[in-house]
Parts: structure tokens; sequence; C-alpha cells
């Protein structure tokens, strides 16, 4: 029995305030910018425990700070897809979307000489389409989905869904899914946000963000005994000093345990549909 530990940073930068804000403020842009900040130190404090960890990169932001992803590939970590500009696929016509997911492609495979096989949902939300592009460009996997915690599964298309018949389950695809919570997620626990959508209040205390996150991997490693812990961290949001002290507390006591391992999602999910092969239907 294996508890394997999946990093993962979502490199927003710059990227996330343009698309998500729609904000030009260099006051907000330097939120972003600070996201290459922590990121330094993020590839430091991970190389120091010798730890691999999986960067999802919109194209905007492996533009802007090639120098991180030059870093983060000669430290082996694992580069997968975040949009170009950090687009939310529910809200873009199936051309566009289709063209961001290219552009966001392209861009990858021009810094890392590889397409990435990892996709993470900007802003979280799929359209009808997204699933079915990622399987059409190769993608072996998605981690935005909440279906399970501790358990990969298959993806779904086809469900129907509607407030006056029951639900109705699609079918499986050949993509897998490394679940997503927002409760181990640092961005809406940490980081003070208001806009027309609403107040986050964030600036949480690291002990009781440490106290979720343990919690959740205590009950993985001694009730299930076996899965994968999945975090969810933004290098502009836990790249504080603060937040960082904490990930390193929460990282040196986990690596404690016997039996848990570091890798990357792709490595993870090699192993995982090895062990699990796809069956349609
Ligand atoms: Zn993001």
């Amino acid at each position: 029995m294996t508890v394997t530990v999946c990093l993962s940073f979502d490199f927003d930068a710059m990227s996330s305030w343009i698309y998500g804000y729609r904000t030009k403020s260099p006051n907000a842009l330097s939120r972003g910018e600070f996201g290459a900040v922590g990121a330094q130190r993020l590839i430091r404090l991970l190389q120091e425990r010798d730890m691999s960890s999986t960067w999802f990169v919109p194209g905007h932001s492996a533009e802007a700070f090639p120098e991180i992803i030059e870093s983060l590939l000669e430290h082996g970590h694992e580069i997968g897809h975040h949009g170009y500009c950090h687009e939310d696929p529910s809200h873009m016509e199936r051309d566009e979307e289709l063209s961001v997911l290219e552009r966001g492609i392209d861009v990858l495979v021009s810094m890392t000489g590889a397409a990435p096989t990892g996709y993470r949902c900007p802003s979280g939300s799929f359209s009808e389409h997204t699933l079915g592009f990622l399987l059409d460009h190769g993608f072996r996997y998605d981690s935005s989905m909440m279906a399970d915690d501790f358990t990969p599964y298959y993806c779904r298309v086809g469900d129907q869904v509607a407030v006056d018949k029951p639900f109705v389950f699609g079918d499986p695809i050949d993509i897998v899914e490394i679940p997503f919570a927002w409760s181990l997620d640092d961005h809406p626990f940490f980081e003070h946000t208001r806009s027309r959508r609403g107040i986050n209040p964030g600036l949480a205390d690291p002990d009781r963000v440490y106290a979720v996150w343990r919690g959740d991997f205590d009950y993985l490693y001694n009730k299930l005994g076996e899965g994968v812990f999945t975090l969810t961290m933004h290098p502009q949001v836990i790249g504080r000093g603060h937040r960082l002290l904490m990930l390193e507390r929460l990282l040196d006591d986990i690596a404690a345990h016997a039996d848990v391992e570091f890798k990357t999602m792709g490595r993870y999910v090699e192993s995982w549909s090895r062990a699990n092969p796809f069956h349609r239907g």
C-alpha cells in the first residue's frame, strides 16, 4: 500500500488577472508578477527535498517567464496545460475554445519540446466540448473535477441533466481524473480578492490551512491506506513567507511517513492506468 502525493502549482501569473478580472491595473498585475518570485522559492524548496511536482502553466505565463519554465524542466517538474490566458471554457464558443487550447499546446511544445499530457481547467468549469477536445489532442489526464477525493477515475461524456428527469450517466472516456478539491487549494483560503462577483476574505491563518490539509492526508493515510493526495497551489499565493513556512512543515511531516511517495501527476497516471486499464462502457 502506498500513498502518492501529487503537488500541483497553477502558474497563473498575470493571466488570471487579465482574463478573470478583466483588469490592466499595474497593481493587480503586479500580484500576478509576484508568482515568478514565488515560483523560484518553490523550485528551491522542492529541490531541497528532492520532490517532483506538476505545474499547470497558461501559455501567457510561459511566454512572460521563460526562465521559470527552463528551471522547472531542469529540476524534473512536469508542465501541464492551463489555457492560453486563463480562459474559462464554459464561457467560450466551440471554435474559440479549440483555438485557445491549441495555442496553449503550441506555446508549451515550443518551450518544452513536448506536448502536455495533463490539463487543469482555468476557473474550473468545462464546456460540453472540453473533454472531447482533450481526448482528440492526446491528453492522458485532467485534474479539475471532484467526484472522488483520493481515488482517480475515468472521465465521462454525455451525461443527461434535466430538472424534471432522472440523472443519466454518460460513457467513460480514456482520460484519467486526478481529483481536485477547493479545500485542498490555497487560493480560497489565502487570497484576498474583490470584484463585481463579490469579496473573498482570504488571508487565512496558515495553522488553520495546515490543519485542513493535514486532516485530509491523515484520513487517506490512516483510514484508506492507498490513494493520491493532491494539493493545488498558486506561486503568487503560497509564495508568501508565512505560507511557505507552513508548506515546508506540512511536506516534512508528510514525508516522515513510511510508504509515501512524491510524484508528478503524469508519472502517477502512467502507473495508475496500467493497474486500472480503461474499459469502454
Ligand atoms: Zn489558474
